[in-house]
This record gives structure tokens, C-alpha cells and sequence, in this order.
């Protein structure tokens, strides 16, 4: 595998810094920190500022959003590699513009025709945004217990259930909805994915505030949502035409889904820019025994040697979906390798600066606006949501590794 950029490839790579260095303007993100005051509850339904919409207009005009999906479903037909270079330069800058975790791979994967013709372009504008629906109170890491229930009406769904942690839910546009059409197959079977509108009649979204951004966790923090929610279907009414991969067919269509929402820049970037934060406090600060201290030079080293093997799972999986190989568990395993790795480093730097380390935005003695005490909150919750690390281990050992699916423990004999 030759992970080097090519010389157009590179080209791209100074055009887009050079482009975040004039573009990327305070304007913009003070439209960042607006976006992230909505998250905490003003209610206003618009995620973009004036700003944030005109930067994101340069970017459609140049072609650097959605590059690696087909032209004719308004992207650019590029390569997957130009695309990530495009996204982990926005991500340095606390911009994430990428297509990962948007639902676009699983309706490209799963989609019809229409589907296609119809998401993909307003995904790549963000004129569509999708909140997801799949994790209910009493079934998260066993999401097929799931009971949200549609029902069939002719040629219509009629969905009743809640949902939890439904991020975004406030402020994204569509949901992408998991919910059990036929309770009398196994459970995994009976199935579906909807996609709809959130401003289809019977739906309540009602806030869950997350203890990571209360105080307001600084810009530059990694990760973390100041807001989720739980939302109520009540007698939600849908056509069969926003079903996504058939009826019943929704757990396959979930699990590819998630894998491949997992490929790009945005986790291996959360975890690096940890990494740099740490090794720039310690080259910077004033304060003694830090940055000659051999205990915390090797550290810094260790982790940093991580973060690099952070990288390369990313870029392998970039090159397999690239060569349109089957991507099964490589998502799955990053999933694990960078939430955790995001533990270590920030348990690290609170342990490097001590009490004070600990300290959260407002305080008078946090470091660094508390950045770091932020981080560790965010660290811990990216090892839960979009799939915990268990869950992901377990993946990797079935579809990696071809273990069988675990058993019950049998009760030991008396
Ligand atoms: C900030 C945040 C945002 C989220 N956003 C969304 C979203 O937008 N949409 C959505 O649908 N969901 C979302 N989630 C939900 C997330 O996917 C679930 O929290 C996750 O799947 C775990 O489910 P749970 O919380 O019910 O925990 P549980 O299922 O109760 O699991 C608790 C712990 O036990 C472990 N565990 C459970 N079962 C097993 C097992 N069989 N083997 C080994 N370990 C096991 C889990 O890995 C976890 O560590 C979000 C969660 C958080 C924290």
C-alpha cells in the first residue's frame, strides 16, 4: 500500500489550506459557536449561519464537497483520497464537512434510484440533514430488541414509538429511522429503515442535555454534543416509498450503513488533534518539569505513535472502499482503536497538569479555558455513541475473524 499523495493530490492539499486561510474567517466561526449555542436550546432550526452558508457555497463552487460520489448524483466523480484531504483540512479547523455519519454511503449502498437522485445532492448541500433514529430506552448495544413499530396501511407505514439520543434531532431536516415492521420474524428480521421528513405530522422531539458542553465546552474542544434528545412517533404516517433497502431488509441495511459511515478524516482527526494539543502545551508552557521530563516524553511518544496507527486504519479503509472491496469489520475496529486512544491521551494531559487539569470552562484556574477537562467528557461519550466499543469488538471477532456469534453461558450445573 502506498499511502503518499500524488502530485495533483498534493496540489489539492495546498489549494485547500491556502483557501481555509483566507475563507475560514472569525465571521465563520463565530457561526460555528452560534451553531453550537442552538445545540444549547435557543430552538432556532437553522444548524448554518449566513457565514457558515456562504463558506459552504465557495466550497460547492469549487467541487469539494461529496468528491468521491458519482456526477450524476452531484458530486464530482473523484477519488476517495482527495475527498479526505479536503475533509481532514476542515476538520484542523474545527469544520466538519464531511459526508460520514450524514446517511449518504447507506443510501448510495441501499438506495433506489429515486433515493439516489433525489438525497445524494442535497446531502453534498447540506440542504438535507438527517438526525438517526435507531436507539431506543431499552435497546441501545441490543438494537434489534428495538419495539418502535410500523405498521402497514396499504401502501402506507404508520409508525408509533420513541426513540432516544436522537442527535440533531432539533435541527436536522430528515430522520433515518429504524423500526420493526414484522414482529413475528426473529428479530433481526422483522426490520426496516424509513427515511422522511421531521416535520411529518406526529412527531415530538424534547431535549436530553449531555454533561460534556455544560459550561459550554471552549472552540477547539474535540467531540461532544451539548444536546440530544428523545423523540416521540405518534401515529406518524409515511409512504412505502421512503423505505430504504426493502421492507424486513433493515438490519443489513443499518449495519453496512454504520460501517461505512465510519471511513474518513473525522475520527482519526478528533484523536490527532488531542494528541497536538497535548504536545503543543507541553513545548509551550512556561511551567517546569514538563517538557525535559522523561516520564512525560515518553508518553507524548507513546501516544503519539498511536494516533499514527489511528491514521493508517483510516487510510486502509479509504483504500479499500476505494477499490470497491468488501468493507466488513475495518470500521468497526477504527471505531474501537480511536474512541479509545481519545481515553488515554486525554487521561494523560489531566494527569501531566494535575488538579487543575480538571477544571471545566468558567473557572478562573481551568487551563486553557478548560479545554482539556472537556475533552476527557467527550472522550469517554465517542466510546458509547455510533456503536459502542464492546459491541465493535464483538463485530471484529464475527465478521473480521469468523468466530461464531456468542452464546448464553449455560447455568452452571448444581
Ligand atoms: C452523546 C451520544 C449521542 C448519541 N447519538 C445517537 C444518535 O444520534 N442516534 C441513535 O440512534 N443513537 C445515538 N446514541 C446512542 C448510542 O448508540 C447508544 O448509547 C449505544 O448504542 C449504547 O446503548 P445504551 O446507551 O443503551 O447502553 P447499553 O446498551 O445499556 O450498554 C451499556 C454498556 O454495556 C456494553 N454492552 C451492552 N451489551 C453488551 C454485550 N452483549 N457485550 C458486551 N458489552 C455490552 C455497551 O457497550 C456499553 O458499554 C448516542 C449516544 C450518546 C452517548
Amino acid at each position: 500500500m502506498n499511502f503518499g499523495y500524488t502530485p495533483e493530490q498534493e496540489a489539492l492539499r495546498r489549494e485547500v489550506n491556502a483557501f481555509i486561510a483566507e475563507h475560514v474567517t472569525p465571521e465563520v466561526l463565530h457561526d460555528k459557536e452560534a451553531q453550537d449555542d442552538q445545540m444549547h436550546g435557543s430552538g432556532v432550526a437553522d444548524p448554518f449561519g449566513p457565514n457558515m452558508r456562504e463558506l459552504y457555497g465557495k466550497l460547492q463552487a469549487r467541487g469539494w464537497l461529496g468528491i468521491a460520489y458519482p456526477k450524476e448524483y452531484g458530486g464530482q466523480g473523484g477519488d476517495r483520497i482527495s475527498q479526505y484531504i479536503v475533509e481532514e483540512a476542515f476538520m484542523r479547523v474545527g469544520l466538519n464537512i464531511s459526508l460520514s455519519g450524514s446517511g449518504a454511503p447507506a443510501i448510495m449502498a441501499a438506495g433506489t434510484e429515486e433515493q439516489k437522485r433525489y438525497y445524494i445532492p442535497r446531502l453534498i448541500s447540506r440542504e438535507i440533514t438527517f438526525a438517526l433514529g435507531f436507539t431506543e430506552p431499552h435497546a441501545g448495544a441490543d438494537l434489534a430488541n428495538i419495539r418502535c413499530r410500523a405498521t402497514r396501511d396499504g401502501d402506507h407505514f404508520v409508525i408509533n414509538g420513541q426513540k432516544i439520543y436522537t442527535t440533531s434531532g432539533h435541527l436536522s431536516s430528515h430522520i433515518y429511522l429504524m423500526a420493526r415492521t414484522d414482529p413475528s420474524l426473529p428479530k433481526r428480521e422483522g426490520l426496516s429503515i424509513f427515511i422522511f421528513p421531521m416535520d411529518t405530522p406526529g412527531i415530538t422531539v424534547r431535549p436530553l442535555w449531555s454533561i460534556q458542553n455544560n459550561p459550554r465546552a471552549p472552540l477547539g474542544t474535540t467531540y461532544g454534543e451539548a444536546r440530544t434528545n428523545e423523540t416521540f412517533f405518534d401515529n406518524v404516517r409515511v409512504h412505502e416509498s421512503t423505505l430504504l433497502g426493502g421492507e424486513n431488509k433493515g438490519w443489513k441495511v443499518a449495519a453496512d450503513g454504520l460501517n461505512l459511515d465510519r471511513v474518513g478524516a473525522f475520527r482519526y482527526v478528533m484523536s490527532i488533534r488531542r494528541d497536538e494539543d497535548m504536545v503543543n502545551w507541553v513545548k509551550t508552557t512556561e511551567l517546569e518539569g514538563y517538557a525535559d521530563n522523561p516520564a512525560i516524553r515518553d508518553k507524548v511518544a507513546e501516544l503519539w505513535i498511536e494516533a499514527q496507527v489511528c491514521r493508517l486504519m483510516t487510510m486502509r479503509s479509504m483504500s479499500i472502499v476505494q477499490r470497491g472491496r468488501d468493507f466488513t469489520y475495518e470500521g468497526s475496529a477504527e471505531k474501537v482503536w480511536a474512541p479509545e486512544h481519545g481515553v488515554r491521551t486525554t487521561e494523560a494531559i489531566t494527569q501531566m497538569l494535575g488538579p487543575y487539569g480538571q477544571l471545566l470552562r468558567g473557572s478562573p484556574h481551568a487551563v486553557e479555558e478548560g479545554v482539556f477537562a472537556h475533552n476527557v467528557l467527550g472522550a469517554f461519550q465517542s466510546g458509547v455513541n455510533h456503536g459502542g466499543v464492546t459491541i465493535m469488538r464483538d463485530q471484529v471477532a464475527r465478521r473480521g475473524l469468523g468466530l461464531p456469534a456468542m452464546r448464553r453461558p449455560k447455568a452452571a450445573a448444581n
